[in-house]
């Protein structure tokens, strides 16, 4: 029986606390939503992709063909947890968006937030309905 090698040291990425976001809050989390990566958060998350891709193929076994990892994430592939107690709690419509890096909830703002959160998957952002000019004399009915 052979002794395993221990591993290479990953890169050191902090993972967040588990405790309500809100400034100085000691509340018990009781719900979470998203936001994206912060720049920052982000440079982190690809330096570790990088690294992992590096591992792998470092250890991939030469007589088979190249692994392919397909393009390098972006910002639109990672999110964050954010948690907050019931007293620092987004709406449940708001919570169910990925909100923006930016995004200080919770914050002053409850039970919303300061930034536009994303739309939902499938959903459309909403649209100016077209403007149609109508022929001299013609005129729109009254709903
Ligand atoms: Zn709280
Ligand atoms: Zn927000």
């Amino acid at each position: 029986m052979t002794t395993p090698t221990p591993l290479e040291p990953l890169i050191a990425i902090t993972p967040p606390a588990i405790g309500c976001a809100a400034t100085g809050c000691p509340g018990t989390v009781a719900v979470q939503w998203r936001r994206r990566l912060t720049d920052a958060e982000l440079a982190d998350a690809l330096a570790l992709e990088q690294h992992r891709r590096e591992t792998a193929a470092a250890e991939a076994d030469p007589s088979g063909p190249p692994p392919d990892f397909g393009p390098m994430p972006t910002s639109a592939d990672y999110t964050r947890a954010v948690y907050a107690c019931g007293r620092h709690a987004l709406s449940l419509d708001l919570a169910a968006h990925v909100h923006a890096a930016t995004c200080t909830a919770p914050g002053a703002a409850l039970p919303g937030c300061d930034c536009t959160p994303e739309p939902l998957p499938g959903e459309q952002p909403p649209t100016t309905p077209d403007t149609v000019t109508l022929p001299t004399g013609w005129v729109v009915p009254a709903p």
